[in-house]
């Protein structure tokens, strides 16, 4: 158990999510300095230690109470669960929130050739994976019985090899797989990062310190969707131009110097702003349409 009150953090030491979760915490407020090589980092304005690790360290870390906190894929956090399960280790974590980075997918693929006909035409093969448990669970689930051969990386040469028939793996675009005369068949799990924490309660002064650092992460997450929209609009389109703002704030009209037939709009848009959208504001007589990016928001 953490001995302190200071709250500690575990996150990837390098990898696909190091920057953008440093990025994250950056941008709420932390000051961590994570150039030098120390593995515990400790962050200057607030009472928390950054502990860098690999991200298969990370679920066991946060369920063995090592770690508060950690930053972590869904795919990571789910198949050490289920190991841990398997081993009658203690598996228990809070999800406190979901992040918007880190999103990828775990696949079956199989060599271009590969005749698939359905999900039964997988019975009786064998996969190269990093995650058994996730792709045996899949099996069960589906009425098969699959072999695997556990491959922490380059997991996509198995089959020219005859290491395996076909993998189990992460895709985010799928031009890894094609690079490799691969093509995905099955989706059999969707991922993204996740913020976790113990299952048991923090002392009051690391939950301070949560209570403050978590409508950050939501305020920079927020933030990294909406888009803060000024544009000059006339007074009797109000309405419609209303209508084709996203997202559900209400905007802020207000009047323009001179001008008795134009106004300036504002509103936050909480959803994608797309470019139809702004052809259509134009087409009502809308002008000088800005469009920009909101660095925090609470
Ligand atoms: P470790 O830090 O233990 O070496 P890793 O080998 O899984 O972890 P990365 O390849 O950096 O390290 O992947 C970290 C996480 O990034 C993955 O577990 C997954 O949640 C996420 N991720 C997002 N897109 C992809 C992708 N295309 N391929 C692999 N992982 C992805």
């Amino acid at each position: 158990m953490t001995s302190t009150t200071r709250l500690r953090i575990a996150m990837q030491k390098s990898g696909r999510l190091s920057d953008d979760t440093q990025n994250l915490l950056k941008r709420c407020g932390l000051k961590i300095n994570l150039t030098d090589r120390r593995l515990l980092a400790h962050v200057s304005n607030m009472p928390i230690d950054i502990m860098r690790v690999r991200s298969s360290d990370i679920p066991g870390l946060v369920m063995d109470g090592v770690c508060d906190l950690g930053i972590v894929g869904d795919n990571t956090l789910e198949e050490t669960a289920l190991e841990r399960q398997m081993m009658n280790i203690n598996a228990d974590y809070v999800r406190t929130t979901s992040l918007n980075f880190g999103g990828c997918r775990l696949s079956l693929a199989m060599p271009e050739e590969f005749n698939y006909r359905g999900i039964k035409s997988l019975d009786g093969l064998r996969f190269a994976t990093t995650y058994p448990q996730l792709l045996q669970r899949y099996a069960r689930e589906n009425g098969i019985t699959v072999e695997f051969c556990m491959l922490k990386g380059s997991v996509e040469v198995a089959p020219r090899v005859g290491l395996a028939d076909g993998i189990c793996d992460l895709v985010s675009t799928g031009a890894t797989l094609e690079a490799n005369g691969l093509k995905e068949v099955e989706v059999i799990f969707k991922s993204k990062a996740s913020l976790i924490q113990t299952a048991t309660p923090l002392c009051p002064e690391k939950q301070k310190t949560l209570d403050t650092l978590l409508p950050r992460i939501q305020g920079v997450m927020k933030a990294k969707e909406s888009k803060y929209i000024m544009l000059h609009a006339p007074k009797d389109k109000i309405a419609e131009v209303s209508s084709l703002m996203p997202g559900k704030e209400t905007p802020t009209i207000l009047p323009l110097a001179g001008r008795d037939d134009l106004v300036a709009v504002h509103v936050v848009a909480t959803e994608t702003f797309f470019w139809e959208t702004m052809e259509s504001l134009k087409a009502l007589g809308c002008n000088s349409i800005l469009v920009m990016p909101i660095e925090k928001t609470l």
